[in-house]
């Protein structure tokens, strides 16, 4: 029955696909059929049966030449497109299968989707590892300023006291000058040290607040004498204002440590006129103003300053961008608040430190280097790898009629604990490769005396975890001569 119509289209169809064809006459009647009914899920249709009794899909379809249906589903696992071809006499119906062609198209469809899933997965991570590819460029842009910066911050000092010192070896100016320049220069080498330390650790919430009594004119003359001198060299003058004999308790240390970057900061940005450090009692706040006349702040960058690495004039004088964010962290540290109260082009700025009043009794301690001898018939033995630092100790601690012992590693500490009656270990963290909590059991066990830690800018939780670990106290570096004294005293019980 088929004819040529019908052959040229099967021809036209991929070859090897099954079909099936049905003849039908103008009434759309079945007259005849051929090919695989099975094979498409069909049974063979009856003679005469109008074609919608056999495919009853079709019965709203208008049949033309054009006429096509692709894909249909003739039962879930049978697919075909249909088609009409008309010829003089009889018309035809070609069912083609089309099952695997549609299960393979449905699997890549499938595939498709479960690829863009995998895509987006992928352009997910490609982001997020993008971001973290910018976060590390910026941190290693950040260490490499660091070190830019602290290249260039220590070594300015550092010159300084090295050829002071030469120059005092050899005699070459007067000591008392020679040797408060080096102080000078040793006490800002300290600040920028534990401002960078800090900042390292980004932990100064991790600080002990450390509430002492101190007169403001005591503090004052001690930030003048670090000031002044920078200030003299821009011929700036520096105004100090001050209630008399005011006694106030309050964290000296990191106080001192804000003001001193606050009063760098009001030096480095004016070239004339005044620096001004003011102090008042306010709504029970000490208020710490410092002012200058400087070259201001531009208002829509002034939001910006307390974050690290944040300069805002491309001045001549530019330091690293951490002072502020540091001096902020450390005002939080302390309960303190330290704001820009204001800044113009015209005028200058104020940097105001506002540190609510205390209630916490003052830790002051006794200072026992007034006292004559208060350890006398005492005996310590003290452990660093640094000769320097050991002699330094031992000066430090000399009028307190202590028997001090040295030793630079643990193996001789053994010796001399072994040999001595020895009262109570000071010792350092790292004696070489050696840490000093390997020993501490032993010694402890052994000898039963007090071992006190030196460690530096020793946070609340590197505290806590030495405490654990079997210390004693923790002293920080660099030693301050009246509280190592103190700790000693109070872990002798002497106090
Ligand atoms: P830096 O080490 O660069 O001084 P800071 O964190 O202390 O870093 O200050 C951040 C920026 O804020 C500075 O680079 C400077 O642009 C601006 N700044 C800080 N203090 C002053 C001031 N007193 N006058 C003008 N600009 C200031």
């Amino acid at each position: 029955m088929i004819n040529t119509i019908v052959n040229k289209f099967l021809l036209s169809q991929k070859k090897g696909q099954g079909y099936f064809c049905i003849a039908v006459d103008e009434q759309l009647k079945i007259v005849d059929y051929t090919g695989e009914a099975k094979l498409l899920g069909l049974k063979n249709p009856k003679y005469k049966a109008p074609i919608f009794d056999y495919l009853p899909i079709l019965v709203t379809e208008l049949f033309d030449s054009n006429f096509e249906i692709p894909f249909y589903n003739i039962d879930h696992d049978h697919v075909c497109n249909i088609n009409f071809l008309k010829s003089d006499k009889l018309s035809y119906l070609v069912l083609v299968d089309k099952t695997e062609i549609f299960h393979v198209t449905q699997k890549y469809q499938q595939f498709a989707h479960n690829d863009n899933i995998t895509k987006n997965k992928f352009k997910r991570l490609a982001e997020n590892l993008k971001k973290a590819k910018q976060k590390l460029k910026k941190a290693n842009q950040e260490k490499a300023t660091l070190i830019a910066m602290l290249s260039h911050e220590l070594g300015t000092p550092l010159t300084s006291i090295l050829g002071y010192t030469e120059l005092l070896l050899n005699n070459d100016i007067n000591t008392d000058k020679g040797l408060k320049i080096i102080h000078r220069n040793a006490v800002y080498l300290k600040q920028m040290i534990e401002n960078t330390l800090i900042f390292g650790r980004s932990e100064a919430g991790g600080i002990n607040p450390h509430i002492e009594e101190i007169k403001i004119q005591d503090l004052f003359s001690t930030l003048n004498t670090i000031i002044f001198p920078t200030a003299k060299i821009k011929q700036l003058s520096v105004q100090i204002t001050y209630p008399d004999n005011d006694i106030i308790n309050i964290d000296i240390a990191r106080t001192k440590q804000i003001l001193i970057n606050l009063l760098n900061n009001a030096v480095k940005y004016s070239d004339e006129g005044f620096v001004e450090l003011k102090y008042s009692l306010k709504n029970n706040h000490h208020v710490f103003s410092v002012i200058d006349s400087g070259i201001g702040i531009p208002q829509d960058q002034q939001v910006n300053i307390f974050s690290p690495w944040e300069r805002v004039n491309e001045y001549k004088t530019q330091g690293a961008g951490i002072g502020l964010f540091i001096s902020q962290n450390l005002a939080h540290a302390i309960g303190a608040n330290l704001k820009l109260k204001y800044s113009s082009l015209e005028f200058g700025s104020i940097f105001q430190l506002i540190i609510p009043l205390q209630n916490i009794e003052p830790t002051n301690e006794i200072d026992y280097l007034k006292k004559e001898n208060p350890c006398r018939g005492k005996s310590i033995l003290v452990i660093d790898d640094d000769n320097d630092i050991l002699d330094l100790i031992q000066v430090f601690l000399q009028p307190s009629g202590l028997t001090i012992f040295t030793a630079t590693n643990m193996l001789s500490a053994q010796l001399l604990l072994k040999k001595n009656n020895i009262d109570l270990v000071v010792t350092d963290y790292y004696l070489g490769t050696i840490k000093a909590d390997s020993y501490l059991d032993k010694i402890k066990r052994k000898h039963k005396v007090p071992v006190l830690l030196m460690s530096a800018l020793p946070s609340k939780n590197f505290e806590k975890s030495y405490k654990s670990q079997g210390f004693d106290a923790v002293i920080s570096k660099p030693i301050d001569r009246k509280s190592l004294l103190a700790t000693i005293i109070k872990h002798l019980n002497l106090g």
